[in-house]
């Protein structure tokens, strides 16, 4: 029964991370605690004197007390409560959990009997399951493994939960036990069909297996040497993620108008636009490099160092260094400053000779540091070559025009 009438017999404070928490100690619980990878239930604890409802959000167990986890204190501790189980999310977990004793049976029928549990975390979202196993499953055994779980979701098979267990009679009987676990001299067993799943657990199940409707494994991954995680959804869960990746085809096809063959459709228009981007990206290094010889024409001598500070006309930051870096090739002693604007932002840089930089002392860097004040920007790069953004096209001219103050 998820509901019970009880009392609040202990409680205290505790403060981690800086957040505080309070736990209490009921008289009876209907809550299941943290253990065998099955998280503690969640739910409400309602005053019968004063009607005040405090969420309880989790429940574990300590030196043999469940512990329930709440952020607010009950404003009238004494008298009696009704606690009630957060019943959706218990129902999921049920169903995840009894899907590992299904998952597990079926992964020793499709790997081997090799395969054993390493560890199990099983909440109201996902069921994770990590095995020793030596290689990662293929496509065909994981739906192998998911056709037999379905299979016998379909049976419906009713649960076996046998309480107090001797723990010989219930290892002579076939029973799956963990290694490395330590069980006590009674034992629980959970059977879905004798000769399928038998599994020493203390965790909380479905009446009969077709509760947890579907099964579906969502990822396989390595998580140690020899050590492979499985993770699967079931019932609304997976109900859900379906609907969600029908719709996404569906929406997928309709964008790009239902042709006949989707996949080898959305194939061309990837290959397309990959050609087009090469042709997009050569015609703007045709037009970088037109603008060379214009920009050479423009430099003025100053002492001995070749300045021009101007803006241009170009696409993309790509663009201007493609620009930048072919004046820089052809001319010595640069000192070049370029503003541009890309979709409405402004953005300049700088660029001087390698000479110039370890003799003069001038730092692309610092320079465009200082000229991206006037776009309300920042930046930076290297002594040599250096950019920066802002957010103030208005300013692109001024910054532009007092660039030639750092040769005085
Ligand atoms: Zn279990």
């Amino acid at each position: 029964t998820l509901t019970a009438v009880t009392e609040v017999i202990k409680y205290r404070k505790v403060v981690s991370k800086n957040k505080e928490q309070f736990q209490l100690v009921l008289s009876v619980s209907p809550f299941y605690a943290e253990g065998g990878g099955q998280v503690g239930d969640s739910g409400e604890l309602v005053s019968e004197e004063t009607g005040e409802k405090i969420y309880i959000t989790d429940t574990k167990k300590e030196n043999g007390l469940f512990v329930h986890f709440t952020n607010k204190l009950p404003l009238e501790l004494k008298g009696t409560f009704v606690a009630q189980v957060d019943k959706t999310k218990r129902i999921d977990t049920e169903n995840n959990h009894s899907a590992t004793h299904l998952l597990h049976a079926a992964l020793k029928q499709v790997l081997g009997s090799h395969v054993n549990q390493k560890g199990s975390l099983v909440n109201a979202d996902i069921l994770r399951f990590d095995i020793s196993h030596f290689a990662k499953m293929t496509e065909e055994e994981v739906k192998q493994v998911e056709d037999i779980v379905n299979a016998k979701i379909r049976e419906n098979i009713p649960l076996k939960e046998e309480r107090n267990v001797p723990y010989q009679q219930a290892l002579d009987s076939g029973v799956t036990a963990l290694f490395g676990e330590k069980y006590g001299d009674f034992v629980r067993v959970i059977t879905f069909e004798d000769q399928y799943s038998k599994e020493l657990c203390g965790g909380t199940h479905v009446k009969a297996t077709g509760q947890i409707g579907f099964f579906k494994i969502v990822s396989e991954s390595a998580v140690a040497a020899g050590v492979r995680r499985i993770e699967a959804i079931t019932g609304t869960r997976s109900a859900a993620v379906i609907r969600e990746h029908f719709e996404l085809v569906h929406h997928l096809k309709e964008l790009m108008n239902n042709p006949k063959d989707f996949v080898s459709a959305l194939g061309k228009i990837i290959d397309e636009n990959g050609a087009l981007k090469k042709e997009v990206e050569k015609s703007i290094t045709e037009k970088s490099l037109a603008l060379k010889s214009d920009l050479e024409a423009k430099i003025q001598q100053v002492g001995e160092i070749n300045f021009l500070s101007t803006i241009v006309d170009l696409p993309s930051a790509e663009a201007v260094k493609t620009l930048a870096y072919a004046v820089k090739g052809a001319v010595n002693n640069l000192f070049l400053v370029i503003g541009a604007e890309f979709d409405g932002k402004p953005s300049l840089t700088v660029v001087i000779s390698d000479e110039l930089a370890k003799e003069k002392g001038l730092n692309a860097s610092n320079i465009v540091r200082d000229l991206a004040k006037d776009i309300q920007g920042g930046g930076g790069g290297q002594p040599f070559f250096a950019t920066a953004g802002g957010k103030n096209p208005a300013g692109l001219k001024g910054a532009i025009e007092r660039a030639i103050d750092f040769l005085k």
